[in-house]
């Protein structure tokens, strides 16, 4: 069986563990893995050659550093298509989006490849007389990143090029459900001229995630996964004095006004609910249609769920199985829970007949109409090609329930009318939004990153905040002497 090992000082390391993970591939529904799960000691050994490293990456010239964060996307450039094999074969998700989730990641390393710009300080000349005062901008040290199984290459690159080109040294714990990626993406890096230990990656579970928030060479943790293990990356990452930023589930909804183009909407819900089988922090979970327009939309996204071709990712499929059996039953078990709850299920996915193998991990497409929000079906995230509909009677209606949930990572507005969606943009308590877009996810310059149980800290991804989260500021105060400006004063100065 092919065992999985860490990414260690620009080395493959078994570790010395002997706990291992199962790795499966879910359109063929078998076991095709082991991944080694950290103890103690190899979190030790992760930190320790990511301190080390750290010591003299730090001190390496921005030229050289970019160089080589221009050499590594040139490279991811040239070979993607190898990288979204693995990630098809681990994670489900069609080929196709897989090269999608990396060309955004992409981005974000185009972003940092800026990062000569990105890191300048500022400068006053004669701030009191003969005084300079400047700011510069120093790396942490060794940052954790703890990223979820949904996107194995895109959420491990919203943090570590940022993290790289601002001097620090990373050790990422990737998810153990499709560990292959990050270990792919570390080879590359060290291809690209990266130094040995300046990007390492350990593998594990809870043991090895606990290692990290409690290591006390660990300087910052940026975690994204589910809301409650987000929550306890904040509160424990906190209580051990370091820099956190945690972003957590969601449960987005699309709010469609009577006036907007219901063939760009169905088109929009179909893509944004049911794309990588719904497993996307960004998905579209929930449609709000406001009245009269629910019955000509349910017939609209109907008819296009219906030419949704389900298979193997590596097939010519529009939508790859769930991630595992047990993820996979556990969204199933939603569509009862609607039906108990007294919802129409229109379109049920649990018989789809999918292009792979038997065994694999098959949801349909499944489309749920009369949602009660009392109904779990409503309010928890369900992380799977379910999309429901809740009728309303009115734009405010809608943006009530919106601005009641929990969560608040992203929505979207469907609407002809400008004046509506501008006050949607004021008023609606999520962190993005799209207008006319259902998957609003922020270019690699701006910052991604939701609002309430969808984002734990105050920094978001990538961006500038990216950077402010990756450095800390010195601020200088300078003077060179001048004999004539002598003399005792116990007062700050005046002028
Ligand atoms: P998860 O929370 O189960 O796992 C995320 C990471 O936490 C993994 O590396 C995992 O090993 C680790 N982990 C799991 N249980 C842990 C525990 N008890 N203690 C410590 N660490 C633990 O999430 P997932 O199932 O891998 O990913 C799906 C979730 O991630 C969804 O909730 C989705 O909304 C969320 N997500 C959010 C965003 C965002 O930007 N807000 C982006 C992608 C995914």
């Amino acid at each position: 069986m092919k065992l999985v090992p860490h990414w260690i000082a620009g080395a493959e390391n078994k570790g010395s563990s002997n706990r291992v993970g199962d790795v499966f591939d879910p359109a063929l529904g078998q076991k095709t893995a082991e991944v080694v799960l950290a103890d103690q000691a190899d979190i030790d050994t992760a930190v320790s050659a990511a301190q080390k490293a750290f010591l003299e990456w730090k001190d390496v010239s921005l030229a050289k550093r970019a160089s080589i964060m221009f050499r590594f996307r040139q490279l991811l450039d040239e070979r993607k298509g190898e990288l979204a094999e693995i990630i098809t074969a681990e994670h489900g998700k069609v080929v196709s989006d897989a090269l999608g989730e990396i060309t955004r990641g992409l981005e974000v390393v185009d972003f940092a490849c800026g990062l000569p710009h990105l890191l300048k300080g500022e400068y006053s000349s004669n701030a009191s007389t003969s005084i300079d005062v400047y700011s510069i901008k120093q790396p942490l040290g060794v940052v954790g990143i703890i990223s979820p199984f949904n996107f194995p290459a895109m959420v491990p690159m919203w943090f570590f090029p940022v993290a790289l080109a601002a001097g620090n040294a990373v050790v990422l714990k990737p998810s153990e459900k499709d560990p292959s990626a990050s270990l792919w993406i570390a080879k590359l890096l060290q291809e690209a001229g990266l130094p040995d230990g300046v990007f390492n990656v350990l593998h594990g579970d809870k043991v090895a995630v606990d290692g990290l928030l409690e290591h006390p060479d660990v300087r910052s943790i940026s975690f994204v996964g589910s809301t409650p293990i987000a929550q306890y990356i904040y509160e424990t990452a906190a209580k051990h004095g370091k820099r956190v930023q945690a972003l957590g589930g969601a449960k987005n909804h699309m709010l469609v006004l009577p006036d907007a183009d219901l063939d760009l909407v169905a088109d929009s819900a179909v893509n944004a609910g049911f794309g990588s089988a719904g497993e996307r922090c960004m998905a579209i979970s929930v449609v709000v249609a406001v009245e009269p327009i629910a019955d000509e939309l349910i017939a609209k996204v109907s008819q296009r769920m219906s030419q949704i071709k389900v298979g193997d990712g590596r097939r010519s499929c529009d939508m790859g199985p769930l991630v595992t059996q047990q993820h996979r039953d556990k969204v199933a078990a939603y569509i009862e829970i609607a039906e108990q709850d007294g919802a129409t299920v229109v379109v049920d996915g649990r018989g789809v007949v999918a292009d792979g193998a038997a065994e694999g991990f098959w949801l349909g497409p499944t489309l749920i109409d009369k949602v009660p929000t009392t109904s779990k079906v409503y309010s928890e995230e369900i992380f799977g090609p379910v999309l429901s509909v809740v009728r309303v009677s009115s734009y405010e209606e809608g943006l009530k329930l919106i601005n009641s949930g929990a969560f608040g990572n992203g929505t979207a507005i469907f609407t002809n009318d400008g004046g509506a969606a501008r006050r949607f943009q004021n008023e609606v308590e999520v962190g993005m939004i799209g207008i006319n877009v259902p998957i609003p996810v922020p270019v690699a310059y701006f910052s991604f990153g939701g609002w309430k149980h969808s984002l734990f800290g105050d920094s978001r991804a990538h961006g500038e905040e990216g950077f402010r989260f990756f450095t800390q500021t010195k601020v200088v105060t300078s003077r060179w002497l001048d004999p004539s400006h002598g003399g005792l004063n116990l007062g700050f100065p005046q002028n």
